[in-house]
């Protein structure tokens, strides 16, 4: 059954973009499935949203680009305001931080930071006349615990933290909610290139990468009528592993030790 509420979901041609498109159809909104150099995958998102009895539409534009964003969110809300909007266009591109180039790091700052002010505040008034409205910010594991390689992903996400935070103060009176999913491994394209089985299995105490379908899962909880007074939160959906990376230093984790009495972490 239809919600009569339009989603936008940025990257919804990428791995969880697209997951979280079919899951926003699935639950009756129409989802505009955003792409920009993969116009063919979105479609094909899209078309499942409508084979499985949803509505939708396909938005192409590059996040950097603050008036291509601009004039193609203006024509999307033409059609009414966008109520959930979901930034998840993310890219990385590491390198260890004396090796970066100014190049590498503006980059992905642009795509994440920048790409959520072009996207997210032409947005922002058609959503408060509405009363009602959900952003969710896809961040990741590496803002929170910071990871080596990644000091310009980190920082892009980390201020997608803070924004989140400061602009759920701004709109909580209007009924809109603005929290943050800081997933940790998730098997997609962009993670099968940096992370192999046996590096999983010493990272996630879960022991397996994370599905889209499962970041999906919460996106579209928070989504929900049901998520109403959760906002301004950092969720991380991890399989288990702690957002502050444990013993960093040591090869091996540490034992416990206090026998059956309270868990005392040795040498801590
Ligand atoms: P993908 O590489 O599969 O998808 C990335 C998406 O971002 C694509 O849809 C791509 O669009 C879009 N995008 C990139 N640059 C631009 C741009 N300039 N303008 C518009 N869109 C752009 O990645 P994932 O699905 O794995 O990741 C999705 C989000 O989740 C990202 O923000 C990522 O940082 C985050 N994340 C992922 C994790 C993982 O393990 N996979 C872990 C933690 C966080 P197009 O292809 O159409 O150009």
């Amino acid at each position: 059954m239809s919600t009569g509420r339009r989603a936008l979901v940025t990257g919804g041609s990428g791995g969880i973009g697209a997951a979280i498109c079919r899951r926003l159809g699935a639950a009756g909104h129409h989802g505009c499935g955003h792409a920009h150099r993969g116009g063919q995958a979105a479609e094909a998102v899209l078309q499942d949203v409508l084979a499985a009895g949803g509505s939708g539409q396909v938005v192409r534009f590059d996040v950097t680009d603050a008036q291509a964003a601009r004039d193609a969110l203006e024509a999307l809300q033409a059609e009414g305001a966008v109520q959930i909007l979901v930034n998840n266009a993310g890219i990385h591109d590491d390198a260890v931080f004396p090796g970066m180039s100014a190049g590498q790091w503006h980059r992905v700052i642009d795509v994440s930071l920048n790409g959520f002010y072009n996207v997210t505040q032409p947005l922002m008034l058609p959503m408060i006349r509405t009363r009602w409205g959900r952003i969710i910010n896809i961040t990741s594991v590496s803002a929170l615990a910071g990871n080596r390689g990644q000091v310009n992903y980190a920082a892009a996400k980390g201020a997608l933290h803070a924004a989140t935070k400061s602009l759920s103060l701004e709109v909580a009176s209007r009924g809109i909610t603005v929290n943050a999913v800081a997933p940790g491994i998730i098997a997609t394209a962009m993670s099968e290139a940096a992370f192999d089985a046996a590096t999983i299995a010493a990272l996630v105490p879960m022991k397996r990468a994370g599905t889209a379908e499962e970041v999906a899962a919460l996106v579209a909880f928070l989504a929900s009528a049901d998520a109403a007074y959760i906002s301004g939160q950092v969720i991380p959906p991890t399989g288990g592993r702690r957002s502050r990376a444990p013993f960093p230093h040591r090869r091996r984790a540490p034992r416990w030790r206090g026998g059956g009495g309270p868990l005392r972490r040795g040498g801590r």
